[in-house]
């Protein structure tokens, strides 16, 4: 198994990552990136030689924009399946990046609801609804699914038998390995840092910025 990390733009100097896993026979994209970023991640898998058919699953770490915006494109294109878990099937469905999180300020809510909706076209329906514990064996990745909510409800965490977590929106590495920025559930995002702990978790690959040891976020911790 390699991992081939995909970084696009997303705003200012942040940038969001897709994962290519690349299989014995076939591929696994971990995250799309956002829909203006389709030819960046569409390039990508071409070099890689995912041609129709081999694209075994789209994983999506969470319903956000900038995480999903190519999802229903790449099911098109390349014949695919998409997995989410359930408790983000409106972000996707609805392109309705608050579904399931709390209610933010009402005069920004409307404001950002249509900065930051999922454009019609690009709006899907899982095929697969993940929930923590299942494994992706059926896809020829050993991973196993963890629920990590909190910077929304359905992030979800994937760890591999090596100890490779691809965590969603839960820690970044935008300056240092933390805990990301934009967080819906402060309870809950703290609860799911905690349970790291119970996992022998080796490298991190987040949302946005690059692979670091998990070793490096807990001693930013004081742990
Ligand atoms: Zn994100």
């Amino acid at each position: 198994m390699k991992i081939e990390t995909i970084t696009t733009p997303f705003v200012l100097n942040i940038s969001v990552n897709c994962y290519l896993i690349h299989l014995e026979d076939g591929f696994i994209l971990i995250d799309t990136a956002k829909a203006g970023q389709r030819q960046a991640v569409e390039a990508a898998l071409e070099r890689a030689g995912c041609t129709p058919g081999r694209l075994k699953l789209i994983v999506l770490t969470h319903g956000d924009f900038d995480h999903c915006g190519n999802a229903a494109y790449l099911r098109r294109k390349f014949g695919s399946q998409i997995a989410l878990h359930g408790d983000d099937i409106g972000m996707g469905r609805d392109g309705n990046m608050f579904y399931n999180r709390k209610q933010p300020n009402p005069i920004l809510k409307p404001i950002f609801g249509l900065i930051f909706a999922l454009p019609e076209a690009d709006r899907f329906t899982p095929d697969v609804l993940l929930k923590g514990g299942d494994d992706l064996a059926a896809y020829g990745f050993g991973a196993t699914v963890i629920e990590l909510p909190g910077h929304c409800k359905g992030n979800v965490g994937l760890l591999t038998p090596e100890g490779d977590l691809f965590c969603g929106d839960l820690l970044g590495n935008t300056g240092k390995p933390a805990v990301w920025s934009l967080v819906d559930d402060k309870a809950a995002m703290a609860a799911s840092v905690e349970k790291l702990k119970g996992y022998p978790i080796t490298t991190v690959y987040p949302g946005h910025g690059a692979a670091f040891p998990i070793s490096a976020f807990w001693a930013g911790q004081g742990n």
